[in-house]
Order: structure tokens, then sequence, then C-alpha cells
């Protein structure tokens, strides 16, 4: 479900047609749909409204505060990876009861910050990070929430960049380790080791892997609920695939119906911190045709946007629909396959490769559908590229919510040492 549709061969985001967007605001040029945002966040919200869990949308998959809170004010929550998202979480708004925080690397600042602003929990994600959190904890005279990042060990059957929950993956703690760390909480006087979390990848579209990976982590709670440790919280990760080309993914719906009563019978408050099922296909990457080029064994569409725009293709393969804004329904439809790549000095440079394109001149702005998660917020100034500029569009009326980097921008904090000035 998203709000970009043709309306008379014109791509249009809600109300508006994008071409006039592009015109507006210049290419490459991010566009968001609030009501395809929020409408995913709902969608989850009401298939799981038996268990009422805090849903903590992940802020890496799209950072922009105005994302971030157009989602809070509806009531999300954030799971945050750094000290970077955790300021940007407070500036959004974000109440500190409703941030989580994973990441295998926190630094000892990182962590007194986090607790110095009080958040729910940390995911913990070794027994190092456990003793340093509780360190820093005596130090600051806090007793810190924390819940324990378990590596479930099931195949989430996705891309192997974006699996996280096998043994060979940094993520998470194995169940034999978790176990002797609960039954050796009283090592920890400044922790409160209250929940279990568990995140196994990204982009993954069947339950089986999530029903896996949950009744394992279910039984492990049994487990120590007998032994006398009783947890609050079951923080089920985020992951849920959804539809860039012909995936069937498992709706909210067909998710919540398989899970909801393996979690409800925990007892415990649920988290999910779900990303790209909330931002994926919510927004688009607008770009301009710059050259149609033939060489004697391909063709190529080169355009204004590249992999430091959006990097998904190049890192992992992923396909991303193209479309025309205008689609010439009155001419011959012609189709030529085509690699589409963008304007940097690299082969691995493409944002498709080998696609069935119709007639495309210079001069004309495709689509890069799906490109609302995972694209902006990887994207770098590679190639000395200024970053694009992000507009959120609500019904007819749009909002820059991040100007388009200047060359300035780009320098900002760089300096040349007086000897090369000749001082
Ligand atoms: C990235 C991440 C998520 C979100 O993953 P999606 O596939 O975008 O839903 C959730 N939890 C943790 C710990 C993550 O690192």
């Amino acid at each position: 479900m998203h709000e970009f549709k043709y309306v008379n061969s014109q791509l249009y985001c809600e109300k508006v047609r994008i071409e006039d967007l592009a015109k507006k605001f210049g290419t490459p040029l991010y566009v968001y749909s609030y009501h395809t945002l929020i409408g995913h966040f709902i969608k989850l919200e009401k298939a799981f409204a038996k268990i009422k869990p805090l849903i903590c949308y992940s802020v890496k998959a799209n950072s922009n505060i105005a994302i971030l809170k157009a989602l809070v004010d509806k009531g999300a929550g954030l799971d945050i990876v750094s000290g970077g998202e955790l300021f940007r979480a407070l500036r959004a708004g974000c109440p500190p009861e409703k941030i989580v925080y994973a990441s295998v690397g926190k630094t000892e600042k990182e962590i007194e910050e986090a607790i110095r602003r009080g958040i729910l929990f940390f995911n913990i994600e070794s027994i190092s990070e456990l003793e340093l959190i509780n360190k820093i904890s005596c130090r600051l005279g806090e007793k810190s929430r924390v819940a324990i990042r378990i590596n479930p060990d099931v195949e989430p059957k996705t891309h192997h960049y974006i699996t996280t929950g096998k043994l060979t993956n940094k993520f998470g703690i194995d169940f034999d380790t978790a176990r002797i760390i609960f039954l050796a909480q009283n090592d920890f006087p400044h922790l409160d080791i209250c929940g279990v979390h568990i995140h196994i990848g990204s982009q993954i579209t069947e339950s089986a892997p999530f029903i896996a990976a949950i009744k394992k982590v279910v039984n492990f709670i049994a487990e120590l609920r007998k032994k006398g440790i009783a947890l609050k919280y079951l923080n089920i990760g985020g992951g849920l695939g959804i539809i860039y080309d012909k995936e069937t993914p498992q709706t909210a719906e067909e998710f919540s119906k398989k899970i909801l009563p393996l979690l409800k019978n925990t007892g415990l408050k649920i988290i999910m911190e779900p990303g790209r099922f909330i931002a994926g296909n919510s927004g688009i990457l607008v770009t301009k045709v710059l050259f149609v080029k033939k060489t004697p064994l391909k063709r190529f569409i080169i355009i204004d946007a590249g992999m430091n725009d959006l990097i998904r293709p190049s890192l992992y393969g992923a396909y991303h629909e193209i479309l025309p804004l205008r689609t010439t329904n009155h001419e011959p439809r012609t189709t030529n396959r085509y690699d589409i790549v963008g304007p940097i000095c690299e082969s691995g440079d493409f944002l498709a490769k080998d696609r069935e394109m119709p007639k495309v001149r210079e001069g004309d702005y495709l689509a890069i559908m799906s490109a609302g998660a995972y694209g902006f917020s990887m994207s770098s100034n590679y190639n000395s590229r200024c970053r694009a500029e992000e507009v959120l569009v609500v019904k007819d009326r749009v909002f820059a919510i991040r100007k388009r980097e200047s060359c300035r921008d780009l320098v900002r904090n760089e300096s040349i040492p007086p000897f090369l000035l000749g001082l």
C-alpha cells in the first residue's frame, strides 16, 4: 500500500504531481508520503492492538527528524543505534522512556548520555558491554535497565549482509551465555536485567524465521521463570520485509495472527522495532536522465542520482522499481534493456542492471521506488556530491524537510594547516 500513483499518465505523491516537485526543488530529490508512512505504523499498531506493544520505529531506516516527529506524534517509540540517533530522537521530541538502544559497539560517552537521559533500556550485545554499563551506572549512582540481545541462531532467508541472527554474525549473545548472565545477575548491582531482545535480520518476507526465533526465546523465558527469574520486556526486533519487486511478504495481520498467541502467553510487555516496514514504501528518489548512451555491447541510462544517494543496489544487489514520471501511452511502446547508472567514478555505481525500460529521453524524470528506508540515511558525499533534498508531501501540501547540501557544506569541517598557507 502506498500513495504513489499515476493520474492521467503522470506520477503523483498523494495530491501532488511529482514532476512539479522535481522542477521546483531540483534532482536528485527524495519525496516522502506522510500518509503512507503513518499508514504503515497504524497498520502494525492495529494488527497487534490486543497486546498494545510499544512500537519503536528503527531510526536508522530513515532518520530525518521530521519523519521521526511524525511517528512519535502517533505514539511511536524509537529504536536507536548510536549517540547521534539519541540526539535525533530527543530533538524529535521522543519521550526517553520510549527509546531502546542496540549496537554491538556503544562507547562510554554514548552509554553515559543515554543513562543521563533515562532511556527505557539498552539492548546488550556482549558481557563486556554489560560490565561497562554496570560500571558507568555505578559512577552515576543509577540503576540501568538492560535487555539481553539473544542471537537465536536462525536462518532468516534474506541477503547475507542483512542477516543478524546467526551465530556467525557479530550480533547478540548465545543462549548458554545469556543463561549464565541471568543466573549471575547479582554480580551487576547497578543493572536491572529486565528483558530479552532478538533482531534476526532485515527484509524478511516469510514468517517462519520469526516464529522459529520467537519460539526459541519464549522457551528460554519460560526456563528462566522456572528458575525464579522474572522478566518485564520481550523485544522482538524488526525485519519485516516489504515489496520491492515480486516479493509477497506476510502482511501485518498475517504476521500478528501467527505470533500473537506466542507473545501473549509470555505475559511480558512486547517491544517491536520495525524500520523498513514503516518507511520503505513511503519514499521515492526522483532523478533526471542526463544522457542515454549506447556502446557496442550495452545501453546505459545515465542519471543524476548515484550510489552516494542510494547505495542499496550497489551494496546488496537490491532491486528498486524504476518508473518514468510520465508514461507515454500514445507512442508505440518500444522497450529496451538498459543499465541505469549514476555519475560516480565506480563501475559499482548502478541503480538497476539490464532493466527493461520504455523509451527514455534525455531530460526525462524517473522515480526510483521504495527508497524511503536505507536510502537517504545511507547516503554519502562520495565524489564530493552534495546530498539530496528531502521533501514531505501531506495531501496537497509540500514541506522541505532537509535542504539540498551546498558545496560549503562539503568543506564545512575541513581546514588547511597554516604551514600550507605559507604562514
Ligand atoms: C536495523 C534494526 C532494526 C530495523 O530493521 P528493519 O529491517 O528495517 O525493520 C530493528 N532492530 C535493530 C536492533 C536493528 O539493528
